[in-house]
């Protein structure tokens, strides 16, 4: 993040929820240039602040990258077209689309000489054979190659890490990659087809209690192991990556490995209830295994993501319970006016 407290930052995927977070993060410390960019129409951003420079723009299209980047100090592109994995498994082809905004995102960079550029890959650029298993070990950084990844959604994560590379090497742009494990937090996808497992846990448990369920439907057999990095832990990291002079993508995770099965236990422990569960075999369920391996991060940042699940967990339930009541109500309007100039 510049010193300089005029100088441009420019978040793309704003109007999202690590984009979102991230310019009010910037905004909390005192950051008086921000450029927030999505396309989904203004009411549609999960949180929006006034007083930074709002602005809807498709960055499929190249023009649109243009303006984006124009005077910019620092770009952190995170707009893509991405969800959990009920998401991610039916929608491949748009998923690789992605590629267009990474694609002209860069290419602006270079014509305005921008002097940073971060971006957010995934650990579903991880090679699938190595993730076959329930207790897989951790995945390390060299892990990716040889290339298998995530069918669509980590092939264009993967294709567009390496073309970061490229531009720093060929054309000098100073990029930083991180690859994100699961990130959960307040202010994120809850409902709709796009939440991942923790918000889609929290708000089945929700359910369960306001509704008086007794029970709740898991997808796969609950035995799947995952690790799940809290919001504000990745907004960290990403300040700490993009600071630095790491040049390879690195694992931005959690290294608390827990089943799914695991995270419904927490889930129902903050609730207060206990659910009988019914597990989908059929659902889209995404490897068996996966977890971080922190040693680089350790290594070069001295530090790793450590917000531990039951303590972020409680928080996102909390808020998603709100959401639930107030989107009960057919209160959206609460909902929203909540996130305009708030922290
Ligand atoms: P999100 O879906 O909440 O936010 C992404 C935003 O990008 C959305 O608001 C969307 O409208 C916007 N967008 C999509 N296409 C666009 C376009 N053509 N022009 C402008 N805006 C566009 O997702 P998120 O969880 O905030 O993820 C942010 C980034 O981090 C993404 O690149 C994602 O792939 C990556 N990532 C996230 C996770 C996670 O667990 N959330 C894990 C790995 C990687």
């Amino acid at each position: 993040m510049p010193e300089n407290k005029e100088r441009l930052i420019v978040v793309t995927g704003a109007g999202g929820f690590i984009g979102g977070h991230l310019v009010s993060v910037f905004r909390s410390r005192g950051h008086k240039a921000i450029r927030a960019i999505d396309f989904k129409p203004a009411q549609d951003w999960y949180r929006r602040f006034e007083d930074v420079e709002n602005l809807t723009l498709d960055l499929n299209l190249k023009e649109n990258c243009d303006i984006a980047a124009r005077g910019a100090h620092e770009i952190y592109n995170l707009a893509a077209n991405m969800g959990g994995m009920g998401f991610i498994e039916n929608n491949k082809a748009l998923c690789m689309l992605s590629v267009l905004i990474s694609t002209h995102m860069l290419q602006a960079a270079v014509k305005h000489a921008v002097p940073r550029y971060f971006y957010s890959s995934s650990a579903c650029v991880y090679n699938a054979d190595k993730q076959k298993t329930f207790d897989t070990p951790s995945l390390k950084e060299e892990d990716a190659y040889p290339a298998m990844p995530e069918d669509g959604y980590g092939w264009e994560k993967l294709f567009s890490e390496r073309m970061c590379r490229h531009f720093r090497e060929d054309f000098g742009l100073r990029t930083r990659m991180a690859r994100f494990h699961n990130v959960y937090g307040p202010w994120g996808t809850w409902y709709g087809g796009r939440e991942k497992a923790p918000a889609a846990i929290c708000r089945k448990v929700i359910e369960a209690k306001v509704r008086g369920k007794q029970e709740i439907e898991i997808w796969g057999s609950g035995e799947q192991t995952r690790s799940f990095m809290y919001i504000e832990d990745c907004s960290k990291g990403i300040g700490l990556i993009m600071e630095s002079e790491i040049l390879e993508a690195i694992n931005l995770g959690s290294s608390e490995m827990v089943t799914v099965n695991q995270l419904v236990d927490i889930a129902e422990e903050i609730a207060g209830i206990k659910l009988k569960r019914k597990y989908d075999l059929s659902a889209p369920k995404g490897v068996n295994g996966r977890n971080s391996d922190n040693t680089r991060i350790k290594q070069l940042l001295n530090w790793e993501p450590d917000t531990p699940l039951r303590v972020g967990l409680e928080k996102t339930y909390r808020w998603i319970y709100d959401q639930y009541l107030a989107r009960e109500r057919g209160d959206s309007r609460v909902v929203r006016e909540a996130s305009v100039g708030s922290h």
